[in-house]
């Protein structure tokens, strides 16, 4: 039998460029399934997973208007390109033997669900895990309040936001080696002191729902699992 758990449902979100490797651009196809089989490990506690995958390796809005185009397009293109890396990760999950389902803000019949929330809330019961795309499916936000949004709906207890870092630091840890990590910081401290864990429209809106953030790294092989099974270092912004 599993220890008890510390979540039951939860949405991992994590940026498109977590999926990029070493590359620069695009997809890693090793990184995919590296991060796959996390999912996989974490899904075979019996957590219900969800999904939310940037798409700031293949495109971002806020670069496409800075070059000239109208920013609803770009965002747009933006969200399209969260539509493919669904599709990556739904790809390398379904060759693990995880049974998913990749379910756009925007409907494309051929491609993918549309998001129902009640049939995406099944799908969770199945133990499937549910890939959320094309953000928020509006043009001005992000995928990390897409996240925090689909996280509210369907009913997850906390946000994973998967980066590069071991938690939330007082400054970035990478550049600073007196940098120092807080176990447990508040939505408003992080909101005033621009801690750079989410956007603030993400953060408030996990705030107003009590909804935890833990900013932990994806770097490290076993974390995201060895945090639902209670160990590892990790920020809780809560
Ligand atoms: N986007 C959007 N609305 C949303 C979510 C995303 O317009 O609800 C667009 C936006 O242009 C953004 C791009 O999709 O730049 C990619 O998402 P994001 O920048 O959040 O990706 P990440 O940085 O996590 O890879």
């Amino acid at each position: 039998a599993h220890p008890p758990l510390k979540y039951s449902r939860v949405m991992l979100k994590i940026s498109g460029e977590a999926l990029m490797g070493d590359q620069g651009f695009g997809l890693h196809p090793p990184t995919v399934a590296r991060i796959a089989a996390e999912v996989k490990s974490v899904r075979d506690m019996g957590v219900e997973v969800c999904m939310v995958i940037g798409g700031g390796n293949i495109f971002r809005g806020l670069a496409g208007s800075a070059q000239g185009m109208e920013r609803t397009t770009a965002d747009y293109m933006g969200m399209l390109a969260t539509v493919m890396n669904a599709l990556a990760m739904q790809s390398a999950l379904e060759q693990l033997g995880v049974f998913t389902r990749v379910i756009s803000a925007i409907p494309m019949d051929q491609v993918c669900e549309p998001y129902i929330r009640r049939r995406a809330v099944r799908h969770l019961e199945k133990k499937r895990v549910c890939i959320f795309a094309a953000g928020t499916g509006n043009p001005y936000f992000t995928t990390d309040t897409a996240a925090t949004l689909r996280a509210n709906e369907m009913a997850c207890e906390a946000i994973f936001k998967g980066t590069k870092v071991d938690g939330v630091y007082d400054k970035d840890p990478k550049k600073h080696a007196d940098a120092k990590r807080y176990d447990k910081v508040s939505y408003d401290e992080c909101l005033a002191k621009h801690l750079g864990v989410m956007d603030a429209s993400a953060i408030a809106l996990a705030r107003d729902n009590d909804l935890p953030i833990i900013v932990f790294s994806l770097d490290e092989p076993g974390g995201f699992r060895g945090i639902l099974a209670g160990q590892g270092t990790y920020t809780t912004v809560q």
